[in-house]
C-alpha cells in the first residue's frame, strides 16, 4: 500500500518536527481506496501545543469542527489517522504508547469506527514515516509524494 501525500503537506510536516521544542501533532484527513490511501489534509491540533504529544489527549474539540468542515466541502474524505512529531535522535517508529493509542482508536465510537487507520511521524534525525495499523497489526508502507491530490 501507497501512502499519497501532496508536496506541500509532507514539507509542512517536515517543517512541524524542525522548528518545534514540543512534539506537534493532529489528525489526518483522506480516503483510502483498495490500493492506497490519500492524504488530502494535514490538520495540527494546536491546543496539544506545549504540552506532550504522547499521549494524544485533546483539550478542545476544534480540531473536529475542522474535520467537518472540510468534510462538507469534500464528502469523499474522512478521518483516517493522526501524525506527530518525534524529538531530534528518536527514529520514525511508533512508540509502544503510539501503538496502544492508534489501536484504541480502531473501532472506537468517538472516532467514527475506523477499520484501518495511518500514522505519520516526523522526526527531525529520520524521514517521515507511514504506518498502517489494521486489526491488530501495522506495518510501514511506501509514502509517495505527489503535486497534486
Ligand atoms: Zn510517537
Amino acid at each position: 500500500m501507497l501512502v499519497k501525500i501532496s508536496k506541500k503537506n509532507y514539507f509542512y510536516l517536515r517543517q512541524a518536527s524542525l522548528n518545534g521544542n514540543y512534539e506537534r501533532g493532529g489528525i489526518l484527513i483522506g480516503k483510502f481506496t483498495r490500493q492506497n490511501s490519500i492524504i488530502s489534509h494535514v490538520v495540527e491540533d494546536k491546543s496539544s501545543l506545549n504540552t506532550s504529544f504522547a499521549s494524544f489527549t485533546r483539550k478542545t474539540k476544534g480540531i473536529w469542527n475542522v474535520l467537518n468542515n472540510i468534510v462538507k466541502n469534500f464528502p469523499d474524505y474522512d478521518y483516517i489517522g493522526e501524525w506527530h512529531t518525534h524529538p531530534i535522535n528518536v527514529p520514525s517508529i511508533p512508540s509502544k504508547i503510539d501503538v496502544e493509542t492508534m489501536f484504541s482508536i480502531l473501532g472506537a465510537k468517538e472516532y467514527g469506527y475506523p477499520t484501518k487507520l495511518i500514522l505519520l511521524i516526523a522526526s527531525p534525525s529520520d524521514k517521515i514515516r507511514a504506518w498502517i495499523f489494521e486489526e491488530n497489526t501495522f506495518l510501514e508502507a511506501k509514502i509517495k509524494i505527489c503535486h497534486i491530490i
